[in-house]
């Protein structure tokens, strides 16, 4: 799909280039040492492009600072702010960072009020030549979006489509959209949809893609393989990020296994090189757009070091479920718990459940907005504390951390019992 060309510090996004390989720090933003430290190892395993969370005008100010630092080692690698809720906050990131990703109908309660603001933010990028994303996710489209649109994937690119008429108004073409969901089908559908209106519209501008929240390990991998292909395949996607909730390191070659298969260029030494990682990341190329789309009902591969690829890829492309379906965010600067290995913990856990959605979630600032269609929700409060939630509900709140893994399961198990 032909689309604008967006620039971001040195990079070029869109269908006249490769596709760009990102990821983003999972260290605090305020922690300037270990922020640089990691996007060092970023820069040097290939990231295109490198978010860091900006919750507060300190963060800015951070990001600031990490930036000038990874400039002054030679580093140019673009920084993009990651920046929720706060017109302020994204208006004083465009001063220090390459890119600032918001979703701008999170910029004020009164859409009217977050229209005058994100026109404002759009004035301030084009006077600093900054880049932005318009970032939608379908766990938080918002009230506004929902009683007018519904909670579909239309929902989610109708939604896109208001403020990229806005932008487009305004002359900004320096925008790239972003439409993720943890479920594979909806995130698809979205970008489909959004493509076809942007067509449409007679502007198109280049798309991010990525399943948020697909959790770690294989599942993690198949999950955005079997969704990220499928698009790519169809020439939508300029580029590219695979949420892992694992070391940010980890999800690049999985990017780049992506990118490298659908259109960039290969480079050497950013790609997996481990043979099983390389087997089960080309099963979930090979079969996730035909399952996805229903072509086929079932796969017929074997792998050995992979027992149970048939029945993640199935469980991937949504069409059988063999084990509850987890939803865990990557984490990012706000995670103030070891996300990985609690995420394991309750996988461990509840994998005897059935037909239920578990989300783990990271922060509770974003964390229970994100969970979207989540039974069930772990997230981390912070300070050793977490809360559970049933559904969108709040059910036991600030449980010390140690007993929360065994909590959740006396919840699930309890509702099961009622229900009985
Ligand atoms: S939900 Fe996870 S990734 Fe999102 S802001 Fe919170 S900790 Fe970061």
């Amino acid at each position: 799909m032909k689309t604008l060309t967006v620039k971001v510090g040195d990079v070029l996004i869109g269908s006249e280039h490769p596709i760009v390989v990102q990821t983003m720090c999972n260290t605090p933003t305020s922690d300037i040492d270990a922020t640089v430290s990691q996007c060092r190892r970023l820069a040097a395993a290939g990231a295109g492009l490198i978010r860091i969370t900006t919750p507060s005008l300190q963060d800015v100010e951070a990001l600031g600072r990490i930036r000038t630092f990874l400039h002054s080692d030679g580093i140019t690698t673009p920084i993009v702010a990651d920046v929720h809720f706060s017109a302020e906050i994204a208006k004083a990131a465009v001063k220090v960072a390459d890119k600032v990703r918001i979703n701008p109908g999170n910029f004020h309660a009164d859409h009217a009020r977050a229209r005058v603001l994100f026109g404002e933010f759009l004035d301030e990028c084009k006077e600093y030549g900054k880049a932005i994303r318009i970032g939608l996710n379908h766990g938080s489209l918002g009230k506004y979006i929902i009683d007018r649109f519904g909670n579909t994937p239309e929902a989610m690119a109708l939604a896109a489509m208001e403020w990229i008429d806005m932008c487009i108004e305004k002359e900004f073409y320096n925008a790239v959209i972003s439409l993720k969901a943890s479920n594979t089908v909806v995130m698809v559908e979205a970008y489909r949809a959004l493509a076809k209106m942007m067509q449409q519209r007679g502007v198109v501008y280049p798309v991010h893609v990525g399943v948020t929240e697909a959790g770690n390990g294989d599942s993690g991998r198949i999950k955005s393989c079997v969704a990220i292909s499928t698009l790519l395949q169809e020439g939508i996607g300029n580029t590219v990020r695979v949420s892992l909730t694992e070391d940010p390191e980890k999800e690049l070659p999985v990017g780049y296994y992506l990118a490298s298969r659908y259109g960039l260029p290969v480079q050497e030494g950013f790609g997996p090189t481990d043979e099983r990682e390389i087997a089960l990341l080309k099963a979930a190329c090979d079969y996730g757009r035909p399952l996805l789309t229903r072509e086929i009902d079932d796969v017929d591969v074997t792998v050995p070091s992979i027992p149970n690829l048939r029945d993640e890829l199935l469980q991937a492309a949504r069409r059988r479920f063999y084990k509850p379906e987890y939803i865990a965010c990557p984490g990012c600067g706000r995670t103030k718990y070891d996300l990985e290995t609690t995420f394991n913990k309750v996988k461990e856990a509840t994998s005897g459940f059935k037909d239920i959605v578990i989300a783990v979630m990271g922060c509770i600032v974003n964390g229970p907005g994100e969970m979207a269609d989540a039974d069930y929700g772990y997230v981390g409060e912070g300070a050793g504390k977490v809360t559970l939630y049933r559904k969108k509900d709040p059910v036991l709140r600030h449980i010390p951390e140690n007993e929360a893994v065994s909590k959740l399961v006396e919840l699930i198990t309890s509702d099961r019992e009622e229900r009985r």
